[in-house]
């Protein structure tokens, strides 16, 4: 048995039991039904966890109600100091948590997984260090014996729900600012990864903190999910997937505040006047990053039609280039994908777009002889118009699909078009027209000359207004505007200034 494989064995056996963990300790779920959890790229058997019953949440929103009144009034250095302790389990677990999330995710552990558990520590820091400086107004009063004042306080008792693609960031997007901000969390991690879920519920424990605070149940989205979103004692809903499960949500929730990260389908567009090599570079690193598992990934490439043909010939340089693989070997990648439907939708959103004309110029199938079905080829795909899936759906598998555009116009209209609003790129070495072009995208993001798939752990990151990608912003300081409610205090004074005589 290699060494490696030996780690992993290790890894497993350190996981926490996997129970419920609620009000502070590990608890048994009333319901006796399991979830298995699969590699995808070897299809071992790494855990079961419980499906929990609409008791077992009951449960932990109780907790999480009862640890609230004492958590929303400690005061907010103390809340900071928590979150730093938080980020010291967390890296001093790196490696355990990358382990689990390589294997139960599929991502290069390497490349993606350990600098996904460092994003996940900042993100506790970054709200640590901004809930010392929460400041709000202090406004002018009409009423002379009147001063008013502001304060940014917690909501309540929150239900964060989050995906398999990205097991621990997304989650600490919404865990740092909310604890910080005072606010208690139910978590229910997605069904496909849930392990990565446990180290961190582990780490909050030995990070002390108070029981109750943070709370995890697992099961699927429709039963324990859905007992979560509908239950009145929770007092806001965080979710991040898809677009379709956020419309579910937002019906369910009935009088909650919500914060909503959705699909995207962002465009790179690259003007006649591109850095070829670098948008190529871009694009497949948007395409491919995560298995094009990224809600900011590359969906589709708007190119100019004077510069098409060496774009593409650069991009299927780079496709070919990516080495695909398990995702514990070094120079590897690329990853499996990591379900069957995410797999079994990017298959019919190709062979919707070869039955319209398209051509797949690299990739287009499952890569053969590898542990598991789950492997898929970097694709490159020519020809793609307007009316296919794959301009107008999220794909969200390793797919450049090529569009060619006429003129500035086109372009916008069709980036435009989708009504998905995420994050979108623009290459071009013109200043003006970057600008024009970030001017007239309705999105929440636009980078200019790099990746769609650029972010950092602080920026304001969500869904343009109107979009189906969502509303709401996760990232630095910005998510205490969503996750903290402004509650305006008003003090009666006896104003000491003498009266003006008539
Ligand atoms: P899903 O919407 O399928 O699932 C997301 C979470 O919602 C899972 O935990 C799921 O549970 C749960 N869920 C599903 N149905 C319900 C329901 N009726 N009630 C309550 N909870 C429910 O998304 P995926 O996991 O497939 O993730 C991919 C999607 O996430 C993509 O669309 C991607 O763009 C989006 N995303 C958006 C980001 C952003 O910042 N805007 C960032 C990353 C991803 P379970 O899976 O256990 O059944």
């Amino acid at each position: 048995m290699s060494t490696f494989l030996l780690q992993r064995d290790q890894v497993l056996r350190a996981l926490p039991p996997q129970k419920l963990f609620i009000g502070g300790k590990w608890v048994d779920s009333d319901s006796s039904e399991v979830l298995e959890v699969r590699s995808p790229s070897t299809g071992e058997l790494l855990g079961k966890v419980p499906h929990a019953s609409a008791k077992d949440v009951a449960r932990a929103v109780e907790s999480a109600r009862g640890a609230w009144d004492a958590w929303r009034l400690t005061p907010p250095f103390e809340r900071a100091a928590a979150c730093h302790r938080i980020a010291d389990r967390i890296l001093a677990r790196k490696e355990q948590i990358a382990t689990i999330i390589s294997l139960e995710q599929g991502k290069p552990y390497i490349a993606e997984a350990l600098p996904e558990v460092e994003e996940t520590a900042e993100n506790f820091r970054i709200a640590a260090e901004d809930v010392k400086r929460l400041e709000t107004p202090i406004i002018p009063a009409r009423d002379p014996n009147k001063r008013l004042f502001t304060f940014k306080v917690a909501i309540g008792t929150w239900g964060i729900i989050t995906p398999w693609n990205f097991p621990t960031v997304i989650p600490s997007e919404y865990f740092g600012p909310g604890i910080a901000a005072g606010n208690t969390i139910v978590f229910k991690p997605a069904e496909q990864t849930p392990l990565a879920g446990y180290f961190l519920a582990q780490c909050m424990a030995e990070a002390d903190l108070p029981p109750g605070v943070f709370n995890l149940i697992t099961g699927l989205g429709p039963t324990t999910g859905d007992a979560l979103v509908s239950h009145p004692g929770i007092d806001g809903i965080g979710l991040t997937g898809e677009t379709h499960t956020g419309d579910t949500i937002q019906r369910r929730a009935g009088v909650k505040k919500l914060l909503m990260e959705l699909g995207g389908n962002g465009p790179q567009i690259v003007l006649e006047d591109a850095d070829l090599q670098r948008a190529a570079k871009a694009a497949a690193f948007g395409a491919y990053f995560n298995a094009g598992q990224v809600c900011c990934a590359t969906e589709r490439v708007l190119v100019d039609r004077r510069v098409h043909k060496d774009f593409l010939d650069l991009v299927v340089q780079e496709a070919k280039n990516i080495k695909v693989g398990d995702p514990f070997l070094e120079g590897v990648h690329m990853g499996p994908m990591n379900n069957l439907p995410v797999l079994e939708k990017t298959e019919r959103h190709l062979a919707d777009a070869r039955q319209r004309g398209a051509r797949v110029v690299v990739g287009g199938k499952r890569l053969a002889n590898q542990a598991t079905n789950f492997f898929f080829e970097p694709t490159v795909i020519d020809n793609v118009t307007p009316e296919m899936l794959l301009n107008n759906e999220e794909t969200f598998g390793p797919v450049v699909p090529v569009i060619t555009v006429d003129n500035y116009e086109q372009a916008i209209k069709l980036a435009n078009a989708t009504g998905y609003g995420l994050q979108m790129a623009i290459f071009t070495q013109d200043i003006d027209k970057a600008f024009y072009f970030a001017d007239r995208l309705r999105s929440g993001n636009v980078v200019i000359n790099d990746t769609t798939d650029y972010w950092e752990a602080h920026e304001p990151f969500g869904g343009g207004g109107g979009t189906k990608s969502g509303y709401g912003r996760l990232g630095g300081r910005f998510t205490f505007d969503d996750m903290t409610h402004l509650k305006t205090v008003a003090l009666h004074i006896n104003n000491l200034t003498p009266k003006r005589s008539a």
